[in-house]
C-alpha cells in the first residue's frame, strides 16, 4: 500500500512538473519560497478557469513571499471588485520608485533641457483582458506573475533591473466572471471538444463587456466607467514606455501581433517612428519567441489603431507603445477547429510567450525607447508651434454640459484647459 502511494505521488508530481514546464521550462531556475499559480490554486494554468478573486489572491500571496513584488489597488469595478496591478522590478529598484517615478515624468518633460537617463528603468504595463470572455491573458498573466517574481533566470534579472512592470491581470474583472462561471459551469468530464456545445457558445451580454454592457476596449477616450477612470488616473502618473493589450479573436485562427495593416490604420499626427521603428522593432521579437515553440501568427494584414479609445492606441497618443495582441479563441478547454484541437492552455501560452518577449524587446532596447517618448512630447510642441490654430473656445449656457466636458479633458490631463 505505501509502496503504491509512493508512486502515485510520484506520479503526481510528475504530472504537474510537466504541466509546468510546458509553460515554465525556459525560465529556470526558480525560488522555491514562493507559491506558483498551481501549488496555490489546486489545479495547472489552463485545466480551469480562474475567477478574479482568485487571481487577486494568488498576485497578493506573491506580494507577499516576494521582495521584487508589490500589490497596488487602482479602483473597483461598479460590481464592487478590486482593480489591481503587481508591481515587479528588482528589490533595489522598488525602495526607490518614488525616484524613480519622479525621474522618469521628468526625463519625459518638453520643457526639461537637461539629458536624458537612458539608464532610468523603462515603465512597462502588461496589461490583460478587457474584454470579459477572451479568457487566456489572465491565466497568462499569473504566469507572468509568477515567473518575475520567482525566476532566477539571467534574463528575467535583466528584465527587473531595466524596467518597473506593472502586471494589470484583469482590466473587466465584472465580464471575465460572467464568462469565468460559464465556462466553469458548463465544463464536462471528459472534456467536450464540440463546437457546438454550451460550454463554447454563452448567452447573450456574454462576458466581453463590463457590469451596464459597456465595452470597455472603446472606452479608454470617453472614460465613462470606473474601471478606466481608475486606469487613466494611473496612466497620468506614470506614463509607460510600453503597454499591452491581450484579446481573442475567432477560433479558426492563429496570432496576430502588430504592426496593423497599412491601409486606413495610420493615425496622421502620430511619429511615423512608431509604425516605422518601434511596430518592426517589436514585432521581430514576436516572430521569434512564437517561432521557439511553434505557433503560427500574422501581422499587418488586419485590425485598426485609429481609434483613440482603444487600449492599444490611447498609449500611443502619450508617448508609449500600446501594442495589440490577438489570440484564436479555445473559449473553454478545448475546442475542434478546421486544422485540429486548440487548447485553452495552448492560448495561454501563446500570450504568455508574447508577455516576456514584450519584455525583452522593450529592455534591450531600453535608451530607444527613452529617446523616443522625449522626442514625442518636445516634437508635439514644435508642431503645435507651426499650427495656425493655437487655441479652442467655447462657450455652453447649460453648466452641467460644461462641467462634463471639462471634466472629461481633466481626465486627460488637458493641462492647456482654462476656466472662464
Ligand atoms: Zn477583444
Amino acid at each position: 500500500m505505501k509502496k503504491l502511494v509512493l508512486l502515485l505521488s510520484l506520479l503526481i508530481v510528475a504530472v504537474s512538473a510537466t504541466a509546468q514546464d510546458y509553460f515554465l521550462k525556459r525560465y529556470t531556475p526558480f525560488q522555491a519560497n514562493i507559491s506558483t499559480p498551481e501549488a496555490f490554486l489546486g489545479y495547472g494554468i489552463g485545466e480551469q478557469h480562474t475567477r478574479h478573486d482568485l487571481i487577486v489572491a494568488y498576485l497578493s500571496s506573491v506580494a507577499q513571499q516576494s521582495e521584487r513584488a508589490k500589490l497596488i489597488e487602482y479602483g473597483r469595478t461598479h460590481e464592487g471588485r478590486k482593480l489591481v496591478m503587481l508591481v515587479v522590478s528588482t528589490p533595489d529598484n522598488l525602495a526607490r520608485l518614488d525616484e524613480i517615478q519622479s525621474e522618469h515624468l521628468k526625463s519625459i518633460d518638453p520643457s526639461n533641457s537637461s539629458q536624458t537617463d537612458t539608464q532610468l528603468p523603462l515603465i512597462i504595463n502588461l496589461a490583460y483582458n478587457v474584454h470579459g470572455n477572451e479568457p487566456s491573458s489572465s491565466e497568462a498573466a499569473l504566469l507572468a506573475a509568477y515567473t518575475l517574481a520567482a525566476s532566477d533566470h539571467a534574463e528575467v534579472q535583466d528584465y527587473l533591473k531595466n524596467a518597473v512592470i506593472f502586471i494589470d491581470p484583469t482590466i473587466n474583472p465584472d465580464g471575465r466572471d460572467r464568462h469565468t462561471y460559464w465556462a466553469n459551469m458548463y465544463k464536462a468530464s471528459p472534456l467536450v471538444a464540440d463546437p457546438q456545445d454550451a460550454e463554447h457558445n454563452e448567452y447573450w451580454p456574454g462576458g466581453r463587456t463590463n457590469h451596464y454592457w459597456f465595452d470597455l476596449n472603446r472606452d479608454w477616450i470617453l472614460a465613462v466607467n470606473p474601471e478606466s477612470q481608475g486606469k487613466l488616473n494611473w496612466y497620468h502618473q506614470w506614463y509607460p514606455n510600453v503597454v499591452t493589450d491581450f484579446h481573442e479573436m475567432g477560433t479558426q485562427s492563429t496570432y496576430f501581433f502588430e504592426p496593423m495593416k497599412t491601409n486606413g490604420s495610420l493615425d496622421p499626427i502620430m511619429p511615423k517612428e512608431n509604425y516605422e521603428d518601434l511596430n518592426e522593432m517589436f514585432g521581430g521579437y514576436f516572430s521569434k519567441a512564437l517561432d521557439s515553440i511553434g505557433s503560427f501568427y500574422f501581422s499587418r494584414e488586419v485590425f485598426d489603431g485609429t481609434y483613440p479609445g482603444y487600449g492599444s492606441s490611447y498609449p500611443d497618443l502619450q508617448g508609449g507603445l500600446g501594442l495589440l495582441f490577438e489570440q484564436a479563441s479555445s473559449r473553454g478547454l478545448k475546442q475542434t477547429t478546421a486544422f485540429g484541437e486548440i487548447t485553452f492552455a495552448f492560448t495561454i501560452r501563446n500570450q504568455f510567450v508574447s508577455s516576456m518577449a514584450t519584455l525583452k524587446a522593450a529592455t534591450e532596447n531600453k535608451a530607444f525607447m527613452r529617446n523616443y517618448q522625449r522626442d514625442f512630447f518636445k516634437s508635439a510642441l514644435s508642431r503645435a508651434a507651426k499650427n495656425p490654430v493655437k487655441a479652442y473656445a467655447f462657450s455652453e449656457p447649460d453648466r452641467n454640459k460644461a462641467k462634463a466636458f471639462l471634466t472629461l479633458m481633466e481626465r486627460h490631463q488637458g493641462s492647456g484647459t482654462q476656466r472662464r
